[in-house]
């Protein structure tokens, strides 16, 4: 084969089968890379490919695929973003997640644009990549051990400082196959969605490494890449709050759209959040910048608790997801809690947002006698015990007494299991994925909530909050209640966000999509345009849709639970609701996706355009 040199890939891929400890090299080809660019796009394909119907989540043959994409490491800001992609336990169903930090560019200096871990290890054990080399290393010594303390424990093995290395890892929460355990790495960077962390306990995998190096791929046109880097960098600067307060500094707003989950969606008042947001601890906390790799935006910072019973604590700056899902969710309004708890959940590596539809569906259940001490085993699971929730935390990741299992396997599964009206309070999609730390029922958020439900990534397909439809050449929504308009401008939308999910660059770092893909083009040389991104993430899309319907999918399952599209009783969103034209709406999506309004199966003409010609025959 011919010296490979597609600008922006190093043009390998690893291939670890853990149960022969044989690891081999397999080269990549420029049509390849053209189809599916890097990221979620690769890793769709070999999931596609490799995983037939029948093979379950925890089963060996499951694939864990780790890729990252042609911006990763190529110098522009925050890029360095990675994705994990296998059939995720939350859903049994594809998942695609990511993480910024610094593994994305780290990768691919190590050598390779992405992993494919394949069976499963007799023992416990955790990956080194270095200079186009790999190494299996025994992790029972790790057994147990928290995220953060396997960090450490592998920089010291090594003999390694701290930025000479990224390190992903799986906590208790991994290693006992919580369905909603996260990997998790780079000091509080988490791969989330759909259990990969669970799949990566299910094969015996502790870790993975990469170090770092010196950039080892072509950039077609640096100096341009420069040029479009900085217009990129001054756009991130005006979008929403992140530059200046982070993504908390959104969340008063949220809180004035009736978009903060308040006690598992049982209110929507929460009078506090003006000292729960990004502005507060900016104003409050003392604050140490922690940026990803090369980072301009640098909205990553670790803060010191300044007043309060949890004062003197230090710990990530909670992003906006994890202040929703420690303050509100669980009727908490003691801020330095949230950072307590924010470090807590991080290191046992598992999901906020479920985590927090978890604890606080059990809260919600204690309140109303559904639940005693008898089943909690003695804890007091009132709403805003934070010390009570931390505990629970720690029996989930274990498994640990009644509660602590029941919990463990996400909030759909354990308000089935319980039955009875408590079946009715969880917040979920009934594919089984959990939604993101919103009140998805208030004034703007119904696109998420369809979003979810109809999802085939098992997190956000269609829908990038913040970006704003012009962007995209879209038309903006006239009325948010609407189903016709929400439906439609999700079906447009449709693409972009997993164009975005190939190319390795963070969402804060790079929120503009014409200025993102003119970097791609510096990169690649590729010359696309706006409706060629589209194709590639509408050909993501409708890969796993089919790959979802052959291992079980069924489209009576998408739609939400009765809690997450039920009415608000209060607040700003009182009283609204589109569930009633919900089959309109699901109609109308399926319709524009190009897929059959009735089955929800994407249509032999639509994969064709995609030049998905070579499955249409697996619908049948
Ligand atoms: S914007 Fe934030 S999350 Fe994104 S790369 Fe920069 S520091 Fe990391």
């Amino acid at each position: 084969m011919a010296e490979f040199h597609v600008p922006g890939y190093v043009g390998k891929i690893l291939r670890v089968d853990l149960n022969s400890k044989k690891m081999t090299e397999e080269k990549l080809d420029e049509p390849t890379l053209k189809k599916w660019v890097g990221g979620a796009g690769l890793a769709a394909k070999y999931l596609y490919d490799e995983v037939p119907p029948g093979v379950e989540w925890n089963d060996p043959r499951n694939r864990l695929i780790w890729t990252t994409g042609p911006l990763a490491g190529s110098g522009i800001s925050g890029a360095a973003t990675f994705n994990v992609t296998s059939k995720g336990p939350m859903t049994n169903l594809a998942g695609c997640s990511q993480a910024n930090g610094y593994f994305g560019a780290y990768l691919k200096f190590s050598g390779f644009d992405g992993i494919i871990f394949q069976g499963a290890s007799p023992k416990l054990v955790y990956l080194v990549v270095k200079e186009g080399k790999a190494e299996i290393r025994d992790a029972s010594h790790l057994a147990g051990k928290d995220v953060w303390e396997v960090e450490d424990q592998i920089r010291k093995e090594l003999g390694v400082r701290e930025r000479d290395v990224s390190v992903y890892a799986i906590g208790p929460a991994g290693e006992n196959k919580v369905y909603y355990a996260t990997i998790t790495g780079d000091r509080g960077h988490v791969v989330a969605h759909n259990g990969m962390g669970a799949v990566m306990g299910a094969k015996n995998l502790k870790a993975v490494v990469a170090f770092s190096g010196k950039r080892n791929f072509e950039v077609h046109n640096p100096e341009l890449l420069k040029e479009k880097n900085n217009a990129l960098f001054e756009f991130a600067k005006t979008f929403g709050t992140i530059y200046q307060w982070g993504s908390g500094g959104g969340f008063s707003t949220l809180g004035a759209n009736g978009a903060l989950p308040v006690k598992n969606y049982t209110t929507n008042l929460y009078p506090e959040h003006e000292k729960m947001n990004g502005q507060y601890i900016r104003t409050h906390y003392k604050i140490r910048p922690v940026p990803c790799y090369q980072c301009r935006i640098a909205h990553v910072k670790e803060v010191e608790v300044t007043e309060g019973p949890y004062k003197g604590f230090v710990g990530e700056e909670p992003e906006y997801e994890l202040l929703a899902a420690w303050g509100p969710q669980i009727g908490n309004t003691e801020l330095g809690a949230v950072v307590m708890l924010t470090r807590e959940v991080d290191k046992l590596g598992m999901d906020c947002n479920e985590g927090s539809w978890v604890v606080g569906w059990a809260m919600e259940c204690y309140e109303k006698g559904v639940f005693t001490k008898k089943e909690t085993d003695g804890l007091d699971l009132s709403w805003g015990n934070v010390e009570a929730v931390k505990e629970l935390l720690n029996r989930i990741a274990r498994r640990r007494g009644y509660m602590g299992n029941l919990l463990a396997d996400g909030v759909m599964r354990a308000s089935r299991t319980v039955g009875g009206p408590a079946a009715d309070w969880a917040i979920y999609g009934c594919k089984g994925s959990a939604p993101r730390g919103h009140d998805h029922r208030g004034n703007t958020r119904w696109y998420e909530l369809l979003d979810t439900c109809v999802t085939n990534t098992s997190s956000l397909d269609a829908t990038w909050g913040g970006v704003h439809p012009k962007l995209v050449d879209q038309e903006e929504a006239t009325d948010h209640f609407s189903h016709e308009q929400v439906s439609t401008i999700n079906a447009k939308f449709s693409g972009i966000r997993l164009f975005d999910d190939c190319l390795g660059t963070c969402r804060f770092a790079a929120p503009h999509p014409k200025l993102q893909l003119e970097c791609f083009n510096a990169v690649t040389g590729w010359n696309w345009k706006l409706e060629d991104a589209f194709t590639v993430g509408r050909r993501i899309t409708n890969l796993l849709r089919v790959f979802n319907f052959r291992h079980g999918a069924r489209i009576e399952d998408e739609r939400p639970s009765k809690r997450y599209g039920s009415v608000p009783v209060d607040g700003p969103a009182k009283g609204k609701n589109i569930m009633e034209k919900w089959p309109q709406m699901v109609e109308n999506y399926y319709r524009l996706m190009g897929w059959d309004p009735k089955t929800g199966k994407p249509l032999p003409e639509t994969l064709k355009k995609l030049g998905l010609e070579e499955i249409i025959k697996d619908l049948k």
